[in-house]
């Protein structure tokens, strides 16, 4: 075979392309969490992948990383800002109070499935276009609705037979006892300004929480003197804490508390949450999210509670490799229709038009041998083949194969569908 030449014009650094028989596991991841969603009331949402830039300005936060150094934003012909969605939520949200969906009903319950774009260091299970599902609760105060986001997230990991992971769950405070636990911070690092990184110099006037969660090492240790926040939460949020973990005991979910869980975004309040996997190293973040009571307000709307999640898809399809899970391939086909000569190729095309009505079917279309056409129906998986020489055209009797136990029939023309249709689901 000829050496295919390489493409001049290649993908973009940080997106990949995803080839059968890879595109097999991500359909089967898809509809396995599809089962998960539906179970748990969830129905799908689809939003455009761009929106105004404002809308993340807003919402995902100005002083957060994304809005800062990641987003793809830029003008179209009209000069208006645009920008490729770097998360899902604010799309959700946009177009819940866009179409007044919660004038109709209190609870919705919205999944996302698509892709995302941020422009940050392209690494291992890391890219600029990545894949997310998500799963928003709008319009739920309880704290049921926290231990019910966490507890779809953690059944979309067992679905696919995911175990080892940790959920971590902390609070973040609420605009009552969140600006006490920030001064707090602030107090706590002014003395050792100079040691924080230039971002964390930024984020100690904008967003203090944030420093929290920054991975450079002398943040990692000045942070050591910032006490937890656990020890800050007013009353409400410390009472809605203490359920949470109840109410996770309740049903069997294994969590860590982690205080110094904040999350990147700014639109997070009281319960914010994050799964980890053993086995991805650095980047072993699977998913994570919280509530964020604020954020409709943040775009003109009334008060509306929510909470939610987002969980990157390239980065469990990594994990499910780690865990060693066996994804099943399905077979290239069921039956091989082939043709012993040139003459029964009209034939063959015929039966296997009427075949594919109801079965998957394959027929040759690159002239091949005889020989080499049976070898595709073995490349391919084929259960049968169906084969047609000149003595099956002429009684209109073929010549059915059992590829796995090498039996052969004969089966004539009209009852051959409805008896590889039998054989096949038995
Ligand atoms: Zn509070
Ligand atoms: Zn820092």
């Amino acid at each position: 075979m000829e050496q295919e030449e390489r493409p001049r014009i290649q993908s973009i650094r940080g997106t990949r392309d995803i080839l059968p028989p890879e595109s097999e596991k991500w359909l089967w991841l898809e509809g396995k969490f599809r089962a998960v969603l539906s179970r748990f009331g969830y129905s799908e949402i689809r939003t455009p992948i761009f929106e105004h830039t404002e809308l993340f300005q807003k919402g995902t936060g100005g002083s957060t990383d994304i809005v800062l150094k990641e987003m793809y934003t830029f003008q179209d012909k009209s000069g208006r800002s645009l920008t490729l969605r770097p998360e899902g939520t604010p799309s959700v949200a946009r177009s819940v109070l866009e179409h007044g969906l919660l004038k109709r009903t209190k609870i919705l319950k919205f999944y996302y499935f698509g892709p995302m774009f941020r422009y940050g260091r392209p690494q291992a299970g890391r890219f600029r276009q990545f894949d997310q599902v998500g799963a928003e609760l709008l319009g739920d105060v309880t704290v049921e609705g926290d231990a019910e986001s966490i507890h779809l997230h953690v059944m979309l990991l067992k679905e696919l037979g995911l175990s080892a992971f940790t959920v971590k769950i902390n609070s973040v405070g609420c605009p009552n006892c969140r600006p006490y636990y920030s001064r707090l911070i602030q107090d706590r690092l002014k003395e050792s300004l100079d040691g924080l990184c230039d971002d964390c110099k930024v984020r100690f006037d904008r967003n203090p929480l944030r420093i929290l969660d920054c991975k450079v090492d002398d943040c990692k240790k000045l942070v050591e003197k910032v006490p937890s926040i656990l020890g800050s939460l007013c009353e409400e949020c410390l009472h809605r804490f203490e359920a949470l973990k109840e109410r996770l005991e309740s049903i069997g979910i294994d969590f860590e508390v982690d205080p110094g869980l904040v999350r990147g975004l700014d639109y997070y309040t009281k319960t914010a949450f994050e799964i980890h996997h053993h086995m991805l190293g650095a980047q072993s973040a699977l998913g994570g999210g919280g509530r964020y009571d604020a954020l409709m307000e943040l775009y003109g709307g009334p008060h509306t509670p929510a909470v939610g999640f987002a969980a990157g898809l390239d980065r469990i399809l990594l994990a499910v490799e780690k865990e060693k899970i066996e994804v099943p391939i399905p077979s290239g086909t069921d039956v091989y229709v082939v043709a012993v000569s040139d003459k029964a190729r009209q034939k063959c095309f015929e039966v296997a038009a009427l075949l594919r009505e109801t079965i998957r079917a394959e027929l040759d279309l690159a002239q091949r041998s005889l020989q080499a056409q049976m070898k595709a129906a073995n490349s391919l998986a084929a259960s049968f083949c169906v084969i047609i020489g000149e003595e099956e055209l002429a009684s209109g009797v073929f010549t059915v194969k059992n590829m796995k136990s090498g039996e052969q029939a004969k089966v004539s023309e009209t009852e051959l569908r409805s008896r590889l249709e039998r054989e096949l689901r038995p």
